[in-house]
């Protein structure tokens, strides 16, 4: 009998050692119906979020630029040809833009993603820089190949330029919430944590923008979660911010994962 026992505490111990061997990996948070499963594509990382209607892939390409893949549907976010060459990567059916500044709104790269079918969504002030797209102002909501988008301004309320109007003026950019079966994915675009922002309802992902004097301080990517409450957050477009500021902010807030990727 206490021999039985001895080999009990031994294999439990040895099981325990294991799970110690394995703490130094990046831990994964059990989302219930949601998990990470990282791999690369091209080099890049992906997450692979379950839908009521088969698997959410997301490409995290660098700072604002993502790839969205869906129900056999590809949508690229802000495609820009700074880290990724399109020709390499599976074309588009849908390439939203959230704003014609350079690095969010590329000629080239919506070139080398586009295929005769190729549906693409940006702003008026889009238009000049390349012709075809359908313009969405803000507040507006569209179904386009199949998938509900709508556009939440974009805007600073308190990051100027020295010289006095806002980085991102208000009425000019769109973030997008996009309905993909159950899940609603928020990409945010160049903002603050603006009223129409911290409104938003049933967000599952959320990807928020954090760099000075742009886009938003860590607490202000704070301020918006903790309102609006996202499952998941992802900072994205934060340049050289200390990532690790927004993780502690958060880190008592046990329904909201946040989840670095790399998204400089
Ligand atoms: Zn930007």
């Amino acid at each position: 009998m206490f021999q039985k026992a001895l080999k009990l505490t031994i294999i439990f111990l040895i099981i325990i050692g294991f799970a110690g061997c394995n703490s130094n990996q990046e831990p994964v948070r059990d989302e219930g119906d949601e998990e990470v499963q990282p791999q690369s594509k091209l080099g890049f990382d992906v997450d692979t979020i379950k839908t009521g209607t088969g698997d959410l892939q997301i490409t995290f390409i660098g700072h604002g630029t993502l790839m969205l893949e869906w129900a056999g549907k590809v949508i690229q976010v802000d495609p820009w040809t700074k880290f990724a060459d399109y020709n390499q990567l599976p074309k588009g059916d849908l390439v939203l833009v959230t704003h014609e500044h350079r690095d969010h709104l590329d000629p080239q790269a919506i070139e080398q993603t586009r295929k005769d079918d190729t549906a693409i969504v940006y702003t008026q002030a889009c238009v000049e820089k390349m012709p075809g797209g359908i313009v969405m102002q803000n507040g507006q909501t569209k179904t386009v190949k199949g998938i509900q988008i709508e556009a939440v301004p974009a805007y600073n309320i308190v990051h100027m330029r020295p010289s006095g109007p806002p980085y991102h003026a208000q009425g000019v950019g769109n973030g997008y919430v996009i309905t993909l079966g159950d899940k609603r994915v928020y990409v945010a675009g160049d903002t603050e944590n603006t009223p129409e922002m911290k409104a938003l309802k049933n967000i599952d992902i959320a990807f928020l923008p954090m760099n000075t004097p742009y886009t938003m301080t860590p607490e202000m990517v704070a301020d918006a979660a903790r309102t609006f409450r996202p499952k998941i957050l992802y900072p994205y477009h934060y340049g050289d911010t200390d990532t690790s500021i927004i993780v502690t902010l958060l880190q008592n807030e046990k329904d909201l994962d946040v989840r670095i990727r790399n998204l400089k």
